[in-house]
């Protein structure tokens, strides 16, 4: 279980980390887009699980309130 803030509960709750696997390479919105970038310019960093940070999706999901936050770009990113 990771101690993380959920915006939802207003306060730091218990998550659990959910990881999936891209079914295509990116979408075409602009988030995406930003993703795909994003991706482009971290490629180097090896993920946790070992496998490339651009065919998977991290999420960590408040054990409380069901909150779903990606975090493909650690705890800075919001
Ligand atoms: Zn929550």
């Amino acid at each position: 279980m990771l101690k993380k803030f959920c915006k939802q509960c207003g306060k730091e709750t218990e998550h659990k980390e959910v990881i999936k696997q891209k079914p295509s390479k990116y979408g075409k919105s602009r988030k995406e887009q930003f993703k795909a970038f994003l991706s482009g310019f971290f490629g180097g960093v090896a993920s946790p699980v070992g496998a490339s940070l651009d065919l998977i999706d991290r999420y960590v999901v408040c054990t409380k309130c069901g909150n779903k936050k990606l975090e493909n770009l650690g705890d800075e990113f919001q």
